[in-house]
This record gives C-alpha cells, sequence and structure tokens, in this order.
C-alpha cells in the first residue's frame, strides 16, 4: 500500500478572520491605488480606506497577517504599504538590538 501524500497543516487561522473583514463590502479598489494615482486623490483614498480599518472588528488579526506576509501593496489593518514598511523595519531593528546585560 502506497504512503498516503501529506496534506499541509491546517491553515484556517490564516484566513478565517477575513470572514468578519468590514471591507467585504466595500469597493476593493478603495484600498490599492490605481496607477499613476498620485497627491490628493492617493491621499484621500487612503484616508477613506483607513476609516473602514478603524471600524473593523478583525483589524488586528489583518495587520498581523499583512505583516506576517509581507503584503507589498494597498491598505491592510488600517496601515499603507509604507507604514507596514516602518513597522517591519522596527521589529528587524528590536530583533538585532543588543539585550541588556543580567543581573547575576
Ligand atoms: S482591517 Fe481593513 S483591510 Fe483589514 S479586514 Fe478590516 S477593513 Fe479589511
Amino acid at each position: 500500500m502506497g504512503r498516503k501524500p501529506e496534506l499541509p497543516g491546517q491553515v484556517e487561522w490564516a484566513w478565517a478572520w477575513q470572514e468578519q473583514a468590514a471591507c467585504a463590502a466595500v469597493d476593493t479598489r478603495l484600498f490599492f491605488h490605481p496607477a499613476g494615482e498620485r497627491g490628493r486623490t492617493f491621499e484621500e483614498r487612503e484616508e477613506a480606506a483607513k476609516r473602514v480599518c478603524a471600524g473593523c472588528p478583525v483589524l488586528a488579526q489583518c495587520r498581523e497577517y499583512a505583516l506576517r506576509c509581507a503584503e507589498e501593496y494597498g491598505v491592510w489593518g488600517g496601515l499603507t504599504e509604507g507604514e507596514r514598511g516602518d513597522v517591519l523595519r522596527r521589529r528587524r531593528e528590536a530583533a538585532h538590538a543588543p539585550q541588556p546585560a543580567r543581573a547575576a
């Protein structure tokens, strides 16, 4: 008898939160800028997306998902791509910062 193929582990944690997403009823174009969008139009669209996120019951899960997956584009968890880059940079710096000496 042949060996059963390996199945991936349970991955529900990675997406189950999306069922409660406030943006499920919103046009996804609000969260991703079209090519060439700039200036006030760009800023106003991002701010509108962030307002949707602010009232979302799964903001924390969404934000962490986007950070773990290094989502490159769009507003996720109330953070723009640039803001997520800042968070990831701070996390990397904190992980490599020298630890204080422990008292003996
Ligand atoms: S935090 Fe924002 S992007 Fe994430 S699921 Fe909620 S509304 Fe959508």
